[in-house]
């Protein structure tokens, strides 16, 4: 056995006194989209499963047909000899759906982001960053050694002064979620973009959840807000509305044949196994031809907003998509209601710091295209009940 480390132990005991010590969890999830906890089917919304894809029977299919073919793990990175038909066929549908003329695969949608940002940033460059940006946009700016300047949240006067300051910086860029994952609410893309446009700076974005959900086509919020022209890299994930798992950048010839030479998480990693190129690509196809899923969601998420709005429970008020916080601030009484609300049958994430700064602690409901009228109807209830029971 290796031996203990005492700073360790010590370090789990602080954060268990402060409330934020986190636990596994072992969930399963039914064919049918419920979730079971304990033997006990539960309601979940708390997945990122926005359309309802991860288990739909096309997209295990699809799977099946890559493991029938012999191919479970894609043995080599894609540079050796891991990129093969499933990896292409994957490639050539992302960069049809996307519009750009092509793209390349990353292993996860961190890998993704660290891997981009650290290939195309360096440290002679400017990086301003929203302070709510995902956790690997900002390890992908540190890694690139660029000079990095956070900015508060959607602050745009801090954007444009820093910019302002900065002029010796060989290459000026904006870092931003399109949809933050915690606070759900939208980037002013088009504001940013003018911003950019003034001084010379190029947007990378994160379209993790975006794509899928936004646009006309669900090609996510740059296409939503009619920007997509002007974003110099946007990166996507698979594992979120595609259901699947991986990330991916679609771009032009020259964008893609640089982060196949330069993106270390793409160049050092073993390539996307096949079941999942299949699986995605098949999902992209039931984006494309079942745009229901997506008007749904966007039509049974603002009817849930309304609902909690009614019964005057605090939601972040800029959230737009199917991201629904309830802030309750206190990380005790966010673990206290999930865990309540998950006897009662559903399950909803609780967040606390470090995902979320201190004293926002919050539940994190998730919207999907699948959830009927009444289960939405009896988890408002099931919440207004839970919070009006808070003591204090
Ligand atoms: C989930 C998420 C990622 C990471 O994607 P994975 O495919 O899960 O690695 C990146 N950015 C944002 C904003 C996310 O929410």
């Amino acid at each position: 056995m290796s031996p203990s480390l005492p700073w360790i132990a010590a370090a789990l005991d602080e954060l268990n006194s402060a409330g934020l010590l986190r636990y596994r969890r072992e969930s399963r999830f039914l064919a049918d989209g419920r979730y079971e906890m304990d033997g006990r089917p539960v309601l979940d919304f708390a997945s990122n499963d926005y359309l309802g894809l991860a288990g739909d029977p096309r997209l295990v299919s699809a799977a099946m047909a890559a493991l029938s073919d012999g191919s479970v793990g894609a043995r080599a990175s894609p540079l050796v000899c891991g990129h093969g038909e499933w990896q292409q066929r994957l490639v050539e549908r992302l960069a049809a759906f996307e519009g750009e003329p092509d793209a390349v695969l990353f292993p996860t949608g961190m890998a993704a982001n660290i891997g981009t940002i650290a290939a195309v940033c360096g440290p002679d460059d400017l990086i301003l960053c929203d302070r709510l940006n995902h956790a690997s946009l900002v390890d992908g700016c540190r890694l690139s050694k660029a000079k990095m300047r956070v900015y508060r949240h959607e602050d745009l006067t801090t954007l444009e002064r820093e910019l302002a300051k900065e002029t010796s910086s060989v290459r000026r860029w904006i870092v931003t979620d399109t949809v933050f994952s915690m606070d759900g609410d939208i980037a002013p893309l088009r504001e940013i973009c003018e911003i950019a446009d003034r001084f010379g700076a190029e947007l990378i974005v994160d379209e993790a959840h975006g794509t899928g959900v936004l646009g006309a086509h669900g090609r996510g919020a740059c296409e939503a807000l009619g920007v997509e022209g002007r974003i110099a890299v946007r990166i996507g994930t698979l594992s979120k509305a595609i259901g699947t798992q991986g990330g991916f950048v679609a771009g032009s010839l020259e964008l893609v044949q640089y982060l196949w030479n330069r993106a270390r998480s793409q160049v050092y990693s073993t390539a996307l196994a096949p079941p999942l190129c299949a699986a995605a690509t098949e999902a992209i196809n039931i984006i494309e031809a079942e745009p229901w899923r997506r008007t749904r969601l966007g039509d049974v998420a603002a009817r849930f907003r309304l609902r909690l709005q009614e019964s005057e429970i605090e939601t972040i008020v800029t959230a737009t998509g199917p991201i629904v916080p309830v802030l309750l601030r206190d990380p005790d009484a966010a673990v206290g209601i999930a865990a309540r609300l998950l006897q009662r049958g559903f399950l909803v994430g609780a967040i606390r710091p470090p995902t979320v700064p201190h004293g926002t602690s919050r539940l994190r409901i998730v919207i999907h295209s699948n959830h009927s009228n009444d289960d939405l109807a009896r988890l408002a209830n099931a919440v207004r009940e839970e919070i009006q029971s808070l003591p204090g």
